[in-house]
């Protein structure tokens, strides 16, 4: 096939996609499976019920949680912890940690900041949020979810780029004007 047919075709399957009432993000992201990354030396169990970490998060981080023949994992835990602004993790209390669950259709929103860098070694590390999810009938996943465009993402042993959130444009949402992203996991 060549480009403009692939093009074409492409095309042509969002389209009916579109008809379905799926939109084509559904049909791109329910494979492959969300890739695992390292829990790192920070992971606290127990962390409180929330869907905002911080005194003012500026960051509106949603998406969704699905298996990979794209149904939805609806009551799935999710587990986030974070460093702070200036790199550093709660080690006492659960600053920058919390959990919630999945709505029905599987969707989740977390309120939260852009987290700082902090050194691993002689290299800094790059801003990322670690997540572990829970779902039943499912191994849980544990991961961590980067940002484009930070310098240190490459230089990173444990980056990926499958891991990246995306940055949608900004709104409001009820807690002032915040940046939002997206991720969306498959299990
Ligand atoms: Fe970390």
């Amino acid at each position: 096939m060549n480009r403009r047919r692939f093009l074409g075709a492409s095309l042509s399957s969002l389209a009916l996609a579109a008809c379905a009432g799926r939109s084509s993000l559904v049909l791109a992201q329910c494979a492959p499976r969300t890739e695992p990354n390292i829990e790192g030396p920070f992971y606290t169990p127990g962390a409180p019920l929330t869907d905002a970490l911080g005194e003012s998060p500026h960051l509106a981080l949603s998406g969704l949680v699905r298996d990979s023949s794209c149904r939805p994992l609806g009551d799935a835990v999710m587990e986030f912890w974070q460093a702070d602004s200036e790199g550093e993790y709660d080690l006492r209390g659960n600053r920058f940690r919390g959990q919630l669950r999945t709505d029905a259709a599987g969707r989740y929103q977390l309120h939260t900041i852009e987290p700082g860098r902090y050194l691993n070694g002689a290299t800094y590390r790059p801003a990322h949020i670690h997540v572990k999810v829970h779902a039943n009938g499912h191994p849980p996943l544990t991961t961590q979810l980067y940002f484009p465009r930070d310098p240190h993402n490459e230089s990173d042993p444990w980056f990926r780029s499958s891991l990246l959130i995306h940055r949608l444009r900004s709104g409001c949402h009820g807690r002032g004007r915040a940046s939002r992203a997206r991720f969306d996991f498959v299990l």
